[in-house]
């Protein structure tokens, strides 16, 4: 929440010396508020005000990162309940539990059948980014440190389910550099825990046997002084892990309360019990409804699908077209004597059309016009996808000028400009391709 100007002047020096430009501490603070001016302008403010100041001005919703290099990722973060206010930043990852306990075959197959879920959809890599390694007691450290080390050869950011300190440290001590999620703090360990997180330098995940308990727990890991938390929503039942969830959020945003306003942990895996369509459900709710780890026993190719399609709807600006840049796309090693296509610099068109072309394996080069990130029949009916605009597109980007062919083949849904074009660039010959996209691979190779 931004501080007000009153608020900086009650934290500011008040010796109204003028130094920062400013004719006394009231106006530099009035300034402050409506950031023209950076406070580090006072050489005056103490170290406790400024870090006061950045703590007031920070997201009620603390952002953590973890995992390193490419498998890093950030979580939380969040400003608003509902993604239609402003727009959800941090996406939720998907886990996929191991234990100590299973079988090796079980395990091997288990690892076997993460590595199989990896595709791209609109530009956006969809794997399973995250590996959930719970310790059982019962089947001894040496064999979960195994287990670790196996997960670890993944690849993928890993969370350490252990609740015993000792436990712990040496699983960290295999993998920490990785930046894992130790999660196993709870109200009977959390100061060993702490020590063994903060040791390491690794996020802290935090359980309760309620809400309450949860809360306290978080706030006592507060004042012991670590803010890099996440913490596990209760898994007794559906209701109350959706309880949990929806109140820390609210509570966050709405009443600021920060111990509520850490990324969560929702172990789907429990609460659906061996379900498969309760899992893929559970998955998809709690995908929209605040979850920030959402630990699965297993995610196939089929299941992925649709949850990251939904991900991938939810956590995108709503006020932002998704778009590509406009300019020429060679495909399958399309030269300057390449037939050519052009369509709309829409993401999902874009994606599509270009899938379907590299799947005829015809060299080509796609157009992609300045459409204002709409769909081709939109864009038509708003005269961003026109005669006169691909016309204009093509003097601008010199298109005629880099390449020789001169075919051009326009969206079935917009057969209507081809005469408009033919008219507007004459020295190209207008093919008129089919509506769907599907359809350009039979398209293309039938021309050839
Ligand atoms: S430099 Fe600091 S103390 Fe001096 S007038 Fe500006 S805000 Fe006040």
């Amino acid at each position: 929440m931004a501080l007000k100007g009153l608020d900086i002047f009650k934290l500011s020096p008040k010796k109204n010396c003028k130094e920062c430009g400013s004719p006394t501490c009231m106006a530099f603070s009035m300034k402050v508020a409506q950031g023209t001016v950076s406070i580090d302008a006072c050489p005056y403010f103490s170290e406790d005000a400024k870090t006061a100041m950045r703590e007031a001005a920070a997201p009620p919703m603390k952002t953590i990162k973890v995992g390193t290099g490419d498998q890093q990722y950030v979580l939380g973060g969040e400003t608003v309940l509902f993604r239609h206010e402003k727009t959800f930043v941090n996406k939720t990852r998907y886990a996929v539990a191991l234990c100590s306990s299973m079988d090796d075959a079980v395990i091997e197959e288990k690892l076997a059948a993460i590595e199989k879920v990896d595709y791209d959809r609109i530009g956006e890599r969809m794997f399973v980014e995250m590996v959930y390694v719970n310790y059982d007691p019962k089947s001894g450290a040496v064999k979960y440190m195994e287990l670790v080390k196996k997960a670890a050869g993944l690849n993928r950011v890993l969370i350490l389910g252990v609740e015993d300190p000792e436990v712990a440290r040496t699983a960290l001590d295999l993998c920490k550099d990785s930046k894992p999620i130790l999660n196993g703090a709870n109200a009977s360990n959390y100061e060993e825990m702490n020590a063994v997180a903060a040791g390491a330098g690794v996020a802290l995940g935090v359980s309760g046997e309620n809400d309450s308990e949860l809360y306290d727990t978080l706030a006592a890991l507060e004042k012991l002084g670590n803010k890099n938390l996440l913490f596990n929503a209760n898994t007794d039942s559906i209701k109350a892990a959706y309880a949990t969830t929806v109140q820390y959020r609210r509570a966050a945003i709405k009443d600021n309360d920060r111990t509520c306003g850490y990324p969560s942990i929702v172990n789907v895996a429990k609460l659906a019990r061996g379900d498969n369509h309760l899992q893929a459900a559970l998955l998809a709710a709690f995908t929209m409804k605040y979850g920030s780890i959402l630990v699965a026993d297993h995610l196939d190719y089929a299941e992925a699908l649709p949850l990251y399609g939904i991900r991938q709807n939810v956590f995108t600006d709503p006020q932002k077209p998704m778009k590509v840049e406009p300019g020429i796309y060679p495909i399958n090693g399309g030269d300057e004597n390449a037939i050519c296509l052009t369509t709309v610099d829409f993401a999902l068109t874009y994606f599509v059309v270009s899938g379907e072309l590299e799947r005829s394996g015809v060299p080509c080069n796609l157009i992609v016009n300045d459409a204002g990130g709409l769909s081709v029949l939109t864009s038509w009916a708003a005269g961003k996808f026109s005669s006169s605009s691909i016309a204009k597109f093509f003097e601008e980007q010199d298109i005629a000028g880099k390449i020789k062919c001169r075919k051009l083949c326009i969206p079935g849904k917009v057969a209507a400009l081809k005469g408009e074009l033919e008219a507007k660039m004459p020295d190209w010959e207008i093919i008129v391709a089919p509506k769907e996209a599907v359809q350009l691979v039979k398209f293309l190779k039938d021309m050839q």
